[in-house]
């Protein structure tokens, strides 16, 4: 019965994230398979968190528009999340919640769910929020290099606050939503989102697809064309290592760190 009102749940809010443009036609499918496994399995608190994700971050990429002018040229898409965004950023999420299916009374599978929430939530508030920084980022693998706003890899003080915040939002809902999570467990869920969201970056910097506009003479992720109608030449990187496999490895890299300490844990003691 949850399932049915979980599909109900997730075909509401993906028609209006669809209608509000947050979600392109296969954003809106995959946002429909996500949050039915989400919210039918997991039910509200589960539901809580990953809305939370989708709400700011859908907020954050319509906000300060001014500053970020110029700035779609470099990212691979533009505001209307598509399927790869969707699954990029909740795939790991929702294995997390099927996981809790099978194993309902482990602890194990809300945090992974959360860790991986709040690695991509630290990831998409530090790249909305990091534009507000007042000096150009810098490359996270050569902090001397400076670079322009939106480079793949860039980091600042402004993003990386942004990402700390991002992070502890969805712990601390992890930590009020569920009795079993004690708040150093709060502050590990904090501590692995913000560490995924740098391993985002280090990706970025290093082994992410990046391409070349001839006309604008500009590096960018988007591929074949650019927004000019110019087609991108590939400057380095993986050709299959997209952005949205690079959010995939960011959700991952969250929860396996969180899960890793609280194995150690729990064998401890
Ligand atoms: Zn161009």
């Amino acid at each position: 019965m949850q399932l049915i009102y979980g599909f109900l749940l997730a075909i509401i809010i993906a028609f209006l994230a669809y209608r509000a443009h947050s979600l392109n036609k296969s954003g809106a499918l995959a946002a429909t398979i996500t949050g039915t496994i989400i919210f039918g399995v997991g039910g509200w608190p589960w539901a809580i968190l990953l809305l939370t994700f989708f709400i700011t971050s859908s907020g954050l990429s319509r906000a300060f528009k001014k500053r970020k002018q110029g700035l779609d040229e470099k990212y691979s898409k533009g505001h209307e999340r598509d399927a790869g965004q969707v699954f990029g950023n909740g795939g790991i999420a929702a294995l997390f919640a099927l996981l809790h299916g099978f194993f309902p009374d482990a602890l194990w599978p809300w945090l992974g769910f959360s860790a991986s929430l709040a690695a991509v939530n630290a990831d998409t508030w530090a790249t909305e929020l990091g534009v507000l920084n007042p000096h150009p980022p810098r490359m996270i693998t050569d902090l001397r290099k400076v670079v322009e706003k939106g480079t793949s890899g860039g980091v600042s003080i402004v993003g990386t606050l942004a990402a700390v915040g991002g992070s502890a939002i969805i712990s601390i809902l992890a930590l009020l939503l569920n009795p079993a999570v004690t708040p150093a467990f709060c502050l590990l869920l904090t501590a692995s989102g913000l560490a995924g969201s740098l391993f985002d970056s280090l990706l970025g910097a290093t082994v992410q697809a990046i391409y070349f506009c001839p006309r604008d003479q500009k590096e960018t992720e988007r591929h074949p064309l650019h927004l000019c109608g110019t087609e991108t030449v590939h400057i380095r990187g993986w050709k299959w290592l997209t952005n949205d496999w690079v959010n995939f490895a960011c959700g991952l890299a969250g929860a396996i760190l969180t899960l890793l300490i609280y194995a150690l844990l729990v064998i401890q003691y």
